[in-house]
């Protein structure tokens, strides 16, 4: 007998499992809009031509590939504080912001997740409801204590405001509340600017820590400055805040496993010194992080005309998945002869679109249509394309009638 027969079979990941099954399908109809990751028209992955510059120039410069230091690449972490905060932002330039090179956003979540677990011992983490799948599977392994404030309001396929705002005033004071820096995942509805500042009125209240998975900086708007307001807002404050970024969609480097986290202090004293830690918990971890990733950020922001090739890519790349958003709400909304009202489409924003479509339902959309996506209702707008917006109407509207 196997030593390893107490060992259950693990469930299939509820995003990344969508893709297994997907690949498994011999139809041709089928379209795979379970994982957030850029497609092009005629649904092929797409490496931006920023990356492939910055790679050749990588390639000729001939470098080594020695042991990177435990925090990274000390020109990737000045680019990644400086994309995030703003080159001139006074945190930075006080020396308050702790950035260490972290695994994408993941990895950087579930780092951050390891320093609250050490030094804050019994503290929370506010996650939204719903939320990316990940989050809590992140915080369950690092052993923090989680509880979800209201966000999503199905009747308005809206935001929950109200909810949201009670459930962050009556958590215990000094939580951490972790909130999407923009495009929210899975829903695509983010606070207007109005409505973070009331936020961060109240987190400042009630002495939360906020604590921001920046996954989309670019993405959403198009804009890395406007993606990045929300963030921008609490560090204004003079608010200590957490930040975890991700270059997966942005740059389109999924799985080069780039992005940092980011802690942003009241002293540079108090930043050293996390910094020291967050150090600590990387060594016995993963000892230092990949090289590769590193380079190409560091190289693309540091050059100006590589740095705005690659904001004109991004523009195009959100360009392509607002077309895609806008023809998916004029199919349904012309074919669907029920009278429902089907704008919620066009007000979220980011690669997903919440359907509101429940489990039975999303159920109905894979096993009837081939369609595949997650059992939340959430699709990735990034994997479908002008010309297959016509036949997810018609899934969508059959699953929903
Ligand atoms: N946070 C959110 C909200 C996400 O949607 C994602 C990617 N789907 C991530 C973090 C992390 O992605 P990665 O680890 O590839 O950077």
């Amino acid at each position: 007998a196997s030593r390893f027969e107490g060992i259950p079979m693990a469930p299939p990941d509820p995003i990344l499992g969508v893709s297994e099954a997907f690949k498994a399908d011999k139809c041709d109809l089928k379209l795979n809009l379970g994982v957030g990751a850029y497609r092009t028209e005629e649904l092929q992955p797409y490496v931006l031509n920023v990356v492939k510059k910055a790679e050749n120039l990588m390639l000729n410069r001939g470098e080594n590939k020695e042991y990177l230091p435990i925090e990274g690449w000390a020109a990737f972490n000045k680019a990644t504080a400086e994309l995030l905060l703003g080159a001139d932002n006074p945190a930075i330039k006080e020396q308050r912001v702790a950035t260490v090179q972290g695994l994408s956003g993941t990895g950087s979540l579930r780092h951050a997740a390891a320093l609250i677990e050490r030094y804050f011992p019994g503290a929370k983490v506010l996650i939204s409801s719903p939320t990316w799948g990940n989050h809590k599977n992140i915080f369950n392994d690092a052993r923090v204590p989680w509880s979800e404030y209201r966000y999503y309001d199905p009747k308005t396929v809206g935001l929950d405001f109200e909810g949201m705002l009670e459930d962050i005033k009556s958590a215990p004071e000094g939580s951490f509340v972790l909130l999407h820096g923009c495009a929210h995942n899975p829903t695509g509805i983010d606070p207007t600017p109005e409505q973070w500042v009331k936020i961060a009125d109240l987190i400042q209240q009630k002495n939360h820590i906020p604590f921001f998975d920046v996954a989309y900086q670019g993405f959403a708007s198009g804009s890395l400055d406007e993606d990045a307001a929300s963030v921008r807002l609490f560090v204004s404050r003079g608010m200590e805040v957490l930040v975890a970024q991700s270059y997966s969609k942005n740059l389109g480097l999924y799985a080069e496993r780039i992005g940092a986290i980011n802690v942003i202090s009241s002293s540079p004293e108090s930043a050293a010194r996390v910094k020291s830690q967050l150090k600590r918990i990387a060594r016995p971890m993963y000892s230092n992080p990949p090289v590769h990733g590193a380079r190409i950020v560091a190289d693309i922001v540091g050059n100006p005309d590589l740095f705005n090739e690659w904001k004109a890519e991004m523009e195009m790349m959100a360009g392509r998945i607002k077309n895609v958003r806008q023809k998916l709400y004029d199919s349904i909304s012309s074919k669907d002869k029920s009278g429902k009202d089907w704008s919620f489409i066009l007000k979220q924003i980011g690669m997903f679109s919440f359907t509101g479509l429940n489990k039975n339902q999303s159920d109905n959309m894979t096993n009837k249509w081939h369609v595949y996506m997650t059992k939340d209702g959430r699709i990735s707008l990034a994997g479908l394309s002008l010309a297959k917006c016509e036949y997810l109407a018609d899934a969508i509207i059959d699953s929903y009638h």
